[in-house]
């Protein structure tokens, strides 16, 4: 067991080591932040065990995060007194990319570093991050609660393969020693340091410790001095005020481990029958496993600012799943679990709040920015049109935020929302029309469109492979009914003129032979055959009846097999 083991990466961590390398140089001191985030999860989750078994501790309970730097030696250590790791844990978070998806994420490459580096901030850089700036790479680790002959040191040089060893630690936690390369070695540099820390971890709620410059005359008999470089407090519980925007957005790349800023946030406190803090954020970019089933989402869950879990589902429906933060409860008890958050009434009420919130939010941004509101609905508009079905009581409201194609631009682009379709409604109109297509050019060309063009009348051009499920939720919007041109006999009501209802009739009349034998030669193919004024270009359409399934949905179920 105890003997020095040399395994090979998994090959999809040997491609992202590479990749992390060579994208990444031109934002070196990222790999800081990424030490200094996964050193507090690490405190984060020894407190959470060690609320129902505080021998964990071991007698050390001041939980910190030290850094020193050797100048000579050119290294610089991280060090921590938080979970710890096993062998195991070693070989399965450092050695391999556990993450689903990974594969598919590595095939999304261009080859093209500035896109790359972009994509693998969506993917989370993390602990390899490390090899930006070190070409040796030493983690020195012991779990918690476990022998201290059960230490663990890892070791790589960042190519494809690295060593374990069982090793003798007293302390408990986990040490990171990182043997700069020549170009990287301005960061045994004191200074350097300190301002990357306040820069990026001034947020973590642990203290990062690192020893005082000694300074003047007598520098070399000075006693080195302890000293914590940054704030401390867990930035939630701090004042809006206080908190800069520049502070909020590195809070929001630890707990969301994204790369890049995000587009808004939302920070409240609030009192009465419940207390709780939330810090809700809206990222900019769509995360790689956005539609992936077993995808991580959800909310940090803080009881009395102690860290219970990640990825608490429980407080915001699955169509706002992309909304990462924070909710802090002063209620629920210490020792809850996913279990208990399902059942606890309590929960449905801050979950009715925070839906509220984040929905807010986004009607605020679609109003008063609207070119980030864009951003939002490329990256997120799929998803947010699973709302309607999701949640009937916020139905109307999720569909002020849906976006769409509509003949009014003819244009791909969604950019049109149900409000601006109202207000452009014709004199006598009443009900919003749509057609649904697999792709928007098909949608775009659908000879049933053609009346309604030439009377001007607006009709949503979908396509999304969600919105004819969204419809069949929709239903109405403000007082007016939804209408697929594609299905029944279109009523266009006070929109057909007496011209226009008589003329109908006649050509009806007129071509009662011919409908008899388009009958007679389609038989059981179709249910009906009639004369229609619909189409204005086109010899002939085939429409659904009323109550069928609509012609998309159709087809996705027929692709499916069934
Ligand atoms: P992430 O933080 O997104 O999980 P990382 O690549 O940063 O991904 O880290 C991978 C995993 O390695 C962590 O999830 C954790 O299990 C483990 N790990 C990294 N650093 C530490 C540490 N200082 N203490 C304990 N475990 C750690
Ligand atoms: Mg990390």
């Amino acid at each position: 067991e105890a003997q020095k083991e040399t395994r090979g990466f998994q090959t999809e961590a040997k491609q992202l080591l590479h990749l992390m390398i060579h994208s990444l140089y031109s934002n070196k001191e990222i790999f800081l932040r990424e030490l200094v985030s996964n050193a507090s999860d690490a405190a984060d989750k020894l407190r959470f065990k060690a609320l129902t078994d505080d021998s964990l501790y071991e007698d050390d309970s001041e939980l910190a995060i030290r850094i020193t730097f050797d100048k000579d030696a050119k290294t610089l250590t991280i060090s921590d007194n938080g979970i710890g790791m096993t062998r195991e844990d070693v070989i399965e978070h450092l050695g391999t990319i556990a993450k689903s998806g990974t594969a598919q994420f590595l095939e999304n490459l261009s080859g093209d570093e500035k896109k790359d580096s972009q994509l693998i901030g969506q993917f989370g850089v993390g602990f390899y991050s490390a090899f930006i700036v070190a070409d040796r790479v030493e983690v020195f680790t012991r779990r918690a609660g476990v022998a201290t002959g059960e230490g663990v040191h890892w070791e790589c040089t960042g190519e494809a393969e690295f060593t374990v060893e069982t090793i003798e630690k007293a302390s408990r936690g986990t040490t990171i020693v990182l043997h700069l390369k020549p170009e990287a070695e301005e960061f045994a540099d004191g200074w350097r340091l300190r301002s990357i820390i306040k820069k990026y971890s001034d947020h973590i709620s642990l203290p990062v410790i690192m020893q005082k410059e000694a300074m003047g005359e007598d520098a070399e008999n000075q006693e080195p001095e302890d000293e914590t470089i940054n704030s401390a407090t867990a930035l939630w519980t701090r004042s809006r005020s206080d908190i800069s925007d520049d502070e909020y957005k590195e809070f929001y790349k630890h707990v969301s481990h994204d790369f890049e800023d995000p587009l808004s946030w939302s920070h409240n406190r609030v009192e009465g029958k419940l207390d709780y803090t939330s810090l809700l954020y809206i990222p900019a970019k769509a995360p790689y496993d956005l539609y992936n089933r077993d995808a991580s989402r959800g909310l940090k869950l803080y009881v009395q600012r102690t860290f219970i879990m990640d990825d608490a589902e429980q407080f915001l429906p699955m169509y706002l799943r992309f909304i990462k933060g924070v909710v802090d409860s002063n209620d629920l008890s210490l020792n809850v679990s996913r279990e208990i958050l399902q059942k606890d009434p309590n929960i449905d009420a801050m979950r009715s709040a925070l839906t509220k919130r984040v929905l807010d939010m986004l009607s605020k941004m679609a109003k008063n920015n609207p070119e980030d509101y864009a951003k939002v609905w490329s990256a997120f508009g799929e998803v947010l049109k699973e709302g309607p079905a999701e949640d009937f009581t916020n139905r109307e409201k999720v569909a002020s935020l849906l976006r769409f194609a509509t003949t009014h631009t003819d244009k791909a682009n969604q950019d049109q929302s149900l409000d601006q379709y109202l207000e452009r409604m014709q004199e006598g109109q009443d009900k919003i029309y749509y057609v649904a297509a697999e792709n928007f050019n098909t949608a775009k060309n659908s000879p049933h469109l053609e009346a309604l063009r030439k009377k001007n009348i607006e009709v949503l051009l979908l396509s999304d492979r969600v919105d004819e499920w969204l419809m069949g939720h929709l239903m109405e919007y403000k007082d007016k009914k939804f209408q697929d041109v594609g299905k029944g006999q279109l009523d266009l009501g006070e929109l057909d003129t007496e011209e226009d209802k008589k003329a109908q009739e006649e050509s009806a009349k007129q071509h009662e032979d011919l409908v008899k034998r388009v009958k007679e030669v389609l038989e059981s193919r179709v249910d009906d055959v009639r004369v229609t004024n619909r189409l204005t270009g086109s010899p002939a359409c085939l429409v659904v009846g009323e109550h069928d399934m609509g012609a998309q949905m159709r087809r996705i179920l027929e692709q499916a097999g069934q």
